[in-house]
């Protein structure tokens, strides 16, 4: 099968704020994820987006947790790994990118703007930020995943590609339904993508109940997929997923329905134009 019949699958097993008590499986200890992102990648899922928790389980940039998943991780799998830059409102610009400078992983996220976030705080991403975490990632081989929650941070990524900060192809993550940016609507989504240079790769994910509609919509559009707890804890209505991995499964079951298939790690690599791939 051809790359462009291949669909990547990232999985966002954790996230910063779901806990244990919105779904009883969601991992947060350094085991517990590196246990359930091993599962994920059996089930088929190519990509980990990461985010790490302190001992009390609330989000947390500090780059031990992820040096210690991250290790945890690669005993055991080839997936390729996206860290977060986002997992503490509160950290430092510094503690943002410090985990990115010693574990330089494939890719990591990259938030293309300010926002207002679930009505209650501030998303901050401003210019000085945004211009350093790229330049961080230049220097050290880590491809920006650009995050897009609205759409004026499509333009944010356009002049920053102008300013030669962030590289050609650009690769995009739509974000919709999270309060404070777009509504995970199908025609959001045909906007967006609208928006981003040809040449560009895209994934999406619906959040909370745009989840399905959004990813059907994301597989018609010829986009790549993200599933998992950091941005839905049902599987159904009222029924909450057993794992990650049950998530993983379904998406492999319906790219395999538009007849397609799952990419592998080292398919994602190359779609992605990443430049650690191992094995082609
Ligand atoms: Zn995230």
């Amino acid at each position: 099968m051809e790359l462009s019949e291949k669909v990547i699958i990232t999985v966002a097993p954790t996230g910063a704020w779901p806990s244990k008590k919105d779904n009883p499986a969601l991992p947060v200890t350094p085991q517990e994820i590196a246990d359930d992102v091993y599962a994920c990648r059996q089930a088929g899922a190519a990509v980990a987006h990461l985010h790490m928790r302190d001992a009390q389980g609330n989000g947390s940039m500090n780059k031990e947790i992820f040096k210690e998943t991250v290790a945890l991780i690669r005993k055991r799998c080839d997936i390729v790994l996206n860290l977060t830059t986002s997992g503490d409102l509160n950290a430092t610009d510094e503690t943002r990118m410090a985990h990115l400078i010693e574990i330089r992983p494939e890719l990591a996220s990259y938030d293309c703007g300010s926002m207002n976030w679930m009505h209650n705080s501030l998303f901050l991403n401003p210019p000085a930020f945004l211009a350093a975490l790229a330049a961080t990632m230049n220097e050290h081989g880590v491809k920006p995943e650009i995050e897009i929650f609205d759409a004026g941070m499509v333009y944010n990524a356009l002049y920053y590609q102008k300013k030669d900060l962030l590289k050609s192809p650009l690769h995009f993550q739509f974000v919709l339904g999270a309060a404070g940016g777009m509504a995970a609507t199908v025609e959001n989504l045909i906007f967006l993508k609208g928006l981003i240079p040809e040449d560009s790769t895209w994934s999406a994910l619906g959040i909370g109940k745009g989840h399905l509609p959004i990813m059907y919509a994301a597989l018609a559009l010829g986009g790549h997929i993200r599933v998992g707890m950091e941005d839905n804890v049902f599987y159904g209505k009222g029924r909450p997923a057993s794992s990650n991995a049950e998530f993983v499964e379904r998406a492999v079951r319906l790219v395999r329905e538009i007849g397609k298939d799952n990419a592998t790690p080292d398919e994602a690599r190359l779609i992605l134009s990443l430049g650690n791939c191992k094995g082609v």
